[in-house]
């Protein structure tokens, strides 16, 4: 892997050989490669005109539209560190980031300005905030989808768009280095309260130009951007790897099922990447034919647990065989992969579907809880050192030093090494339930539940027990028009699980709470039980 210093390089260099070729595609507005660099361009000057030094950190708040990607490029372009903001964030979560990174400048949508991220961020030193209606780059205008209509520009915000058109010239700055930072991703915060993860600029060229080499498509193919790309899943796998692949990035603002089928049937993408939680909404969805995944070459799953029997269905209807890739924030995207010439294992004795291999440079290790290596097969907290691990979080020298011991990932999951080199992920060490002194890992009793043709979505959470400490409870969202009597599905578990680890409680929602990166919040079901 040969990597250039940053995604700036890559997509520079994609700009003055493909210069006219399409970019960014978004319903039915286009931008090429030309177009995209020079509204980033001004972006980029007027963050500078407005004091954004080199080093500042900016903060961008934007579903999936050009506008994100306009608002990245320029403020990298300004030499700033991108602080990327999901769009669900609350005030409190808002005001936290805004303060904790010490953003100079925030880009977000009109909408999101007026309603409420004007009281979050004022007493914060902003210089520049720039906000954006993401309707203004697509004609069809299809505001049903999109669940907004045009905002009048605030007084108090420059408006992104007409910025990117005013023509003004980037800061003359030397090109971003491998070593410095360009995000402060903070962590999706599935189990606690978010981290400035700080990623360096070549960590993400790295991951980009792994999966552009790993998992090859054609040379300007179409990149279709499944996961959000405020998440660093979809920020390398799909943004920094198209770019690298001087492809073409289909967007649609936000995950609607409906939707993704309708652009998978217009851009023909050949590559994909989202949650598997994405992948049952699609499979779920009453227009889904095998016609729309016709044109992929490849398609992955990665930052959720993949079960084998949504691999295996998924190619039965519809025909391609789902990649499962593993990966943290920390690591800026994945670790582990699928190569391309293989199919993940499934281990016989748990039924779990491995992650993949390491990727080249990258050393995982399995280890105990001081640190040492733990026999092949056996279980232990899986440690990862690579070019993609992150030096450490923004502003918190002791959480760093204990997630990150002599430069390795502590990354918090359990996990096993087959004699082939396949990693296996258990599940996370949080997550264990203790049952009467027995370890149930909620992973194994959710794979279970997949292989019942009702169960569309499963989470496993313990839940207290005066008489064991904790019992294993589960719930499930059905397919469209399934049923289930009630103790069926704990009776299904019964039959294929030990009597410790099967679910005697198992409640059925219309859906899961999920995080908006489409991970499934068992943390919130634990308080809800
Ligand atoms: P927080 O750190 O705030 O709890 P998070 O852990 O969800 O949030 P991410 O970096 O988005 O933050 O997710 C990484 C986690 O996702 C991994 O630690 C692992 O538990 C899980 N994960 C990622 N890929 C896979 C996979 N293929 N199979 C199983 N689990 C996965």
């Amino acid at each position: 892997v040969d990597p250039p210093p940053s995604v700036l390089h890559a997509f520079r260099a994609a700009a003055a050989r493909a210069g006219s070729r399409t970019a960014l595609a978004y319903f039915d507005g286009r931008l090429s490669y030309g177009e995209t660099d020079a509204l980033s361009d001004s972006v980029a000057g007027h963050l500078a005109a407005r004091g954004t030094a080199p080093g500042d950190r900016v903060a961008i708040m934007l579903q999936n539209t050009p506008h994100f990607v306009i608002a990245l490029l320029g403020a990298w372009k300004a030499g700033a560190v991108v602080v990327p903001l999901n769009p669900m964030y609350k005030s409190g979560e808002v005001a936290h980031v805004l303060a904790d990174s010490g953003a100079a400048a925030l880009i977000c949508s009109d909408r999101a300005w007026e309603t409420y991220l004007r009281d979050c961020a004022a007493g914060s030193p902003l210089r520049a905030v720039l906000t954006a209606c993401e309707l203004d780059l697509q004609t069809r205008g299809d505001t049903r989808v999109l669940g907004f209509a045009r905002e009048a520009p605030a007084a108090d915000a420059d408006d992104l768009l007409a910025v990117a058109r005013s023509g003004l010239p980037a800061p003359s700055l030397p090109e971003p280095a491998a070593g410095d930072t360009a995000l402060i991703s903070y962590t999706s915060g599935t189990s606690g309260t978010p981290k400035g993860a700080m990623n360096p600029h070549g960590a993400l060229a790295y991951n980009a130009e792994r999966q552009r080499t790993g998992h090859p498509v054609p040379d300007g193919a179409c990149y279709y951007a499944l996961a959000p790309l405020f998440h660093i899943t979809g920020m390398v796998c799909q943004l920094a790897a198209c770019f690298a692949n001087a492809g073409t990035l289909a967007l649609t603002y936000r995950f609607e099922a409906g939707v993704v089928l309708d652009a998978f049937a217009e851009h023909r993408p050949a590559y994909t990447v989202g949650p598997s939680t994405a992948f049952m909404a699609l499979a779920a969805h009453p227009a889904v034919t095998p016609d729309h995944f016709a044109s992929f070459q490849v398609i992955s799953s990665g930052g959720a647990p993949l079960p084998p029997a949504l691999v295996d269905g998924f190619r039965e209807r519809f025909g391609p065989y789902i990649r499962n890739g593993y990966g943290l924030t920390e690591c800026t995207a994945p670790c582990a992969s699928v190569p391309p010439e293989h199919e993940a294992p499934v281990d016989p004795a748990s039924g779990t579907l491995s992650v993949g291999v390491p990727g080249p440079d990258t050393i995982v290790r399995i280890v105990d809880e001081r640190g040492d290596e733990v026999p092949l097969g056996e279980q232990g907290e899986i440690a990862v050192r690579g070019p993609q691990v992150v030096p450490g979080y923004w502003g918190m020298p002791e959480a760093s030093a204990e997630a990150f011991p002599g430069g390795e990932l502590r990354t918090g999951d359990i996990g096993f090494m087959d004699a082939d080199g396949w990693l296996y992920v258990v599940d996370r060490k949080k997550d264990m339930i203790n049952a009467s002194g027995f370890k149930v890992w909620p992973r194994e009793v959710e794979d279970v539940l997949y292989t019942h043709p009702a169960v569309r979505e499963a989470a496993v959470v313990g839940v207290p027990d005066a008489y064991r400490g904790e019992t294993v409870r589960a719930y499930v969202s059905l397919r469209p028009g399934a049923e289930v009597a009630p103790g069926e599905l704990s009776a299904y578990c019964e039959q294929r699980l030990a009597a410790y680890k099967y679910p005697r409680d198992v409640s059925v929602l219309p859906e899961l709470p999920k995080t908006t990166s489409g991970k499934i919040l068992r943390r919130e079901l634990r308080s809800q039980a």
